[in-house]
């Protein structure tokens, strides 16, 4: 038996993994695989085999896997100081500096940064903040959260329930009272009676909607929206013409705060150092995490607006020390490590490699996919992509969902070398390599891409199954 297989059997007795059907896992009917090593744009499993990753990991690993350079600034930063928690006041120097880059990044009206370990937990945060900014504001009703279908946000109680997609919420009783979700801004979805909207009229009709949800909830109970710049594992999105500006004038009417959840847009991957700086986005608040440290270390923070600010320190005037904190908060070797990871992006210029290699990537799917028979839209921006595929493009219908072609075609490109991600709801395959990539590169992941979607049409025009 081959080492690899070997590691696979013991991992499918002892780990519980995450987004996997566990029974099937560990009775050995699905597949497993030991990562054991990277570099550039590339993994490598314990058979030595070598793929092309895609999707940088789950949309974090920015400069690419196996940069000396992070290792090394979380070797020295161990052996000088690797933890002591950051509770009332203690501090080290690695979260000192990288709060100020973080905010000298972010610009204006932001104030502070508090870190997490997870995108997860940092909304965990943001809930816990709204809530505490009204009750410090004599407000204790303003305390429903708005986020969107489609968004993600986490994946435990409150994050997940901020989470609009359907898997993260079935069987766990989510989600809680208090969330609620609005419209996604899906042109490419939009309904029968939408289809003459323009994208600008789409998104007028995407910020009606939540301005008839805050009145029939009443403006006030309705404490925050939630969203990402671009909509990410609800099917990489971006958002149409004109949608933040109409969204965020429905936000000022009602005096409801916005958090931007940046964990995938920020430091760069659609081009610009957070998402909210491509689309005129101005929040309240601000969640990152994923290319804080390109995953290097795991790190994610609260970035506060001033408005908010001032709010909390008036709280603690009045009630005493804030009640939330985690023991790694502010964990030297994470913030260590995001340091290193935030001079590579600025020293190789990778947000602007974003936008350039990722101008490139947008036109060569396009070029690739654009009129192929079994693809319905393909859309992007900076280093995120996508393709949805459909049955009749000019009808924009979808494939019955227990034909799987998104996950079929994910398969495929694994037999290519190339991950590319099956995203969770629709028939869609996302693609989000690091910001390192370069032309070559692009070309090589589409033209993999590409046979693994003409592989998947050939199947199902030959397999009487699959029609
Ligand atoms: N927010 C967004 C936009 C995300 O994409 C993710 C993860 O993919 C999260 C939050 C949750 O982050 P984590 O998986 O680190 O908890």
């Amino acid at each position: 038996m081959s080492l690899h297989k070997e590691l696979i059997d013991r991992d499918r007795k002892v780990t519980f993994h995450a987004s996997t059907h566990l029974r099937d896992f560990a009775h050995g009917d699905a597949p497993g695989r030991v990562i054991s090593g990277g570099k550039g744009i590339h993994i490598v499993d314990k058979d030595g085999r070598e793929f092309i990753d895609g999707f940088a990991g789950l949309y974090c690993v920015n400069i690419g896997y196996g940069r000396t350079e992070v290792a090394e600034a979380i070797y020295r930063q161990a052996l000088e100081l690797s933890y002591y928690h950051t509770y009332v006041g203690h501090s080290n120097e690695p979260q000192i500096q990288l709060s100020e880059k973080i905010l000298e990044l972010a610009g204006p009206g932001m104030s502070k940064v508090y870190y997490g370990m997870s995108g997860s937990d940092a909304n965990e945060t943001q809930l816990k903040i709204v809530r505490y900014y009204n009750n410090v504001l004599g407000r204790p009703e303003k305390k429903k959260v708005i986020s969107r279908m489609r968004g993600y946000h986490g994946s435990g109680i409150a994050s997940g329930s901020l989470t609009g997609l359907k898997a993260f919420h079935d069987h766990f009783d989510l989600p809680i009272e208090t969330i609620r979700h609005t419209e996604a801004p899906y042109y490419y979805h939009r309904s029968a009676e939408q289809a003459g909207m323009s994208e600008r009229e789409f998104s007028q009709f995407c910020a009606q909607k939540l301005e008839e949800m805050i009145l029939a909830e009443g403006p006030d109970t309705v404490a925050a929206f939630i969203g990402e710049p671009v909509l990410g594992t609800g099917g990489i999105v971006p958002p149409p013409e004109g949608y933040w500006e109409a969204i965020q004038a429905v936000l000022a009417k009602y005096d409801v705060l916005l958090i931007a959840d940046e964990v995938v847009c920020g430091f760069g991957r659609i081009g610009t150092d957070f998402g909210s700086h491509f689309y005129g986005i101005k929040p309240d608040l601000i969640t990152v995490a994923k290319g804080l440290t390109s995953a290097y270390q795991p790190l994610s923070g609260v970035i506060v607006g001033d408005r908010v600010w001032q709010v909390l320190e008036q709280g603690t005037g009045e009630f005493g020390p804030i009640g939330h904190g985690w023991t790694y908060s502010g964990h030297a070797l994470g913030c260590a490590a995001g340091l290193a990871n935030l001079e590579i992006i600025e020293r190789e210029g990778l947000t602007q490699n974003a936008a350039e290699t990722g101008a490139y990537l947008q036109q060569a799917m396009a070029k690739a996919f654009g009129d192929h028979s079994i693809v319905g839209n393909v859309r992007g921006v900076g280093m995120l992509a996508a393709l949805e595929f459909s049955p009749d493009p000019a009808k924009r219908t979808q494939f019955d969902p227990g034909l799987k072609v998104g996950p079929r075609i994910a398969m495929a490109a694994m037999d290519e070398n190339l991950i590319a991600r099956a995203m969770p709801q629709g028939d869609i395959l996302g693609f989000a390599p690091p910001l390192t990539t370069t032309r070559d590169e692009v070309d090589e992941i589409v033209a993999r891409a590409r046979r693994a979607v003409d592989r998947v049409l050939d199947d199902l025009a030959n397999n009487e199954d699959l029609k």
